[in-house]
Parts: structure tokens; sequence; C-alpha cells
């Protein structure tokens, strides 16, 4: 980059953190509630730190929030490697039994019980409010909005660009009439966009789909979407439950969103019983002392799959942009030993290519 562009980015970044604050007030605020603030939300074990502007420039400036190496062989033969192919067939038809498809990033699409159902879709060229101001996107997406089968719902785990991309959400709500489950206080976003069908949810509240149930559970993070807007609006991960043909038929499947490792999932656990399908970022965990609150790295999420005696798992939010120090090609490796160390299968904890589909085995009688 040259001197000139690195200065101006300094410059713009210098005035936003300078105008930054949290000016808001939580219009949700419930004293009674632990993750409640008046001015916002925050974490149980870990409150969200408030970075001051000078240490996220400086960090910015020391390349923090890019790959500190190319991946072996170069990003074309990383490319080469982890995009797939796009089942479109499989795609365009209603299924009963699980069927999950990476869509890059932390996107996904879960269709289950008849349903289709998108979870933080980013289809968009970068995660960020400006081209130039965001991550860049390393990896074609692999198919666009309009190559997608009717949505159903979409479900938003929080407002970090690259898990809410506004090309991405206004596309969907041109196309389809779906509707959007999102966590307290997202709900403004979608009105102000003019988006209908927008419907807040607080930690553990729950929402009849029939022949599925959505919670939204609590997970260790933070939000911010513009300068004025620190941990204004409530962040978490989605429980899908579906009940099968029998009633003793249950598949229950958890999208843990954005997490730092913390004792919650023991807790969803404990409410929810075991998880049957665990998709959990592996992704954007470097450098550590920055991260660890808010990332989890591959040995955590493994912990995390532990915590929730979870039976099969995908490995979510990386490989994609441009978000953190690691390598694109270092999380399979870590995965790998953290799947050693813990002494589980490999064949439990899925990577899939961008784009690929895979069939879930069919849950059992419990
Ligand atoms: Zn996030
Ligand atoms: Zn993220």
């Amino acid at each position: 980059m040259s001197a000139a562009k690195h200065f101006r980015r300094l410059l713009t970044l210098l005035v936003l953190f300078a105008l930054g604050g949290c000016a808001s007030q939580n219009a949700h605020y419930d004293p009674q509630k632990a993750h409640h603030r008046p001015d916002g939300f925050s974490n149980p074990d870990a409150p969200p730190r408030v970075i001051p502007w000078y240490e996220a420039v400086f960090r910015r400036w020391r390349g923090d929030f890019e790959p500190a190496a190319e991946p072996e062989g170069g990003y074309a033969a990383f490319a080469r490697k982890w995009q797939g192919e796009v089942d479109h067939t499989l795609l365009a038809g209603r299924h009963d039994a699980p069927i999950i498809t990476w869509l890059g990033h932390a996107g996904m699409l879960l269709q289950v019980g008849g349903k289709n159902i998108l979870l933080d879709p980013h289809l968009g060229d970068y995660a960020g409010p400006v081209s130039w101001l965001s991550s860049r996107r390393r990896i074609p997406a692999p198919l666009s909005v309009a190559e997608l089968p009717p949505i159903d719902l979409v479900l938003i785990s929080h407002n970090h660009y690259d898990h809410l991309d506004h090309a991405t959400v206004t596309a969907l709500a041109k196309r389809f009439k779906t509707r959007w489950l999102v966590p307290l206080g997202l709900k403004r976003w979608f009105d102000a966009e003019g988006i209908a069908g927008a419907e807040e949810l607080d930690w553990w509240d729950s929402r009849d789909e029939a022949p599925l149930k959505i919670t939204l559970v609590p997970a260790q993070h933070w939000s911010k979407r513009t300068p004025f807007d620190a941990n204004a609006t409530l962040w978490g991960g989605f429980a899908v439950e579906w009940t099968g043909a029998s009633p003793a038929t249950q598949w229950r499947f958890l999208y843990t969103g954005d997490t730092g490792y913390s004792p919650v999932f023991k807790q969803i656990r404990r409410r929810l019983g075991p998880i049957d399908f665990l998709a959990v970022p592996v992704g954007a965990y470097l450098p550590r002392d920055f991260m660890r609150p808010q990332h989890v790295n591959p040995d955590e999420a493994v912990q995390i799959f532990r915590d929730l005696d979870a039976g099969l798992a995908l490995g979510l939010h990386w490989g994609t942009f441009e978000l953190t120090q690691e390598a694109f090609d270092q999380p399979p490796k870590d995965l790998a030993l953290a799947l050693t160390e813990h002494a589980v299968a490999p064949e439990r904890f899925w990577m899939l290519k961008h784009g690929e589909s895979r069939r879930i085995p069919p849950p059992t009688e419990k």
C-alpha cells in the first residue's frame, strides 16, 4: 500500500474513533438481566472491552487485522483446494432430514424440516462499511442471491460487517418475502433499510417455526457498526431444534455465532441437552492477546464441541475474508492438532469447501 493511501486510511480512522463513544440508550433495558446495561449489552463472564481509538489505529497500522503470511503455495492454490462446486439440484429441493451448505466465512444454508434457513449470509465483495476500509474477500462467493433456493428465514447473529452484509441483506429482501430473526436492538437497522419481517430476540427467547423451534443463545462477543454504537445491540448464537415425524425424533443444531470461550456453552448443554450438530468458528484468532475474549481458536472450538456433547461439527469463520493475522491455511492445521489433543475423531469435525453441501446423518430416537 502506498504511503499516501496509508496516511488517508489512518486519518479517517482517527476521525472515526475520535467521534466515537457510547451515546446510545438501551430501549430494551431490563435491570433483572445480567447482560443488559442502560446503554447496551454486556457479557456475563467477560464484559466487552472498549478499545481506545489509538489502540485500534495502532493495531491496524501494525497489521493485526490482515494475514501475516500467504497460505502455502499462495492464494490461488488455497482457492483451488477450498473452492467447491455448488450442487444446485440438491439446493433446489425441500428437505426434511438436514443438509448444510457452507456459503463461505460464517454464512450457511441450513435445510431441515422442509425449511430453508440462512445464517449470517455474506455474499458481498467486502466486509466493512466501504470497500477501502474493509476486509478483503479472497475467495469468491460460491453463489449469488439470485441462485439461492426460496428462503423462509434468515438468522443474523450480530451486527458486525462480516455477519450483517448490506448488499446481501438488501438483495435477499428484494427477492424473497423472508422473515429475519435478530438479537435485541437490531430491528432498527432493518426498519431504517425499509426491510419488513424482522423480529428481535433476547438470549433464551424462542420462536416456533413448526416443525422447528429457534432460540437465541448467549455468546461471548460484542457489537459495533458505527463509531457511536459500541455494544448498543445484542449478539448471540442460534439453536435450531427439529422434531421429526415421530416426536421422539429430535435433531438439535447450534450455531454459536462469533464467540470467545466461556462457561456459557456448559450452560447451553444443561438447558438444551446435547447438540447433534455444532457450527462453530475456527478462524480469526490471532493475535491472541486481542482476539481471545471475542474469537475462539481451534483448540477452544473443540473444547466447545466437548462442552456441548456435540455429535458432529462444522468449522466456520475462516478462509474467506482477510480479518486477522493468521494465514488462511492455519485454521485447518491448528484444528487437526486440537482434535488429536482432545482425542476427537477428525471425521466428526468437518471443514467444507466454499459452496459445498453435505447431508447430515438422520437423527436418532431419543
Ligand atoms: Zn463479530
Ligand atoms: Zn465475525
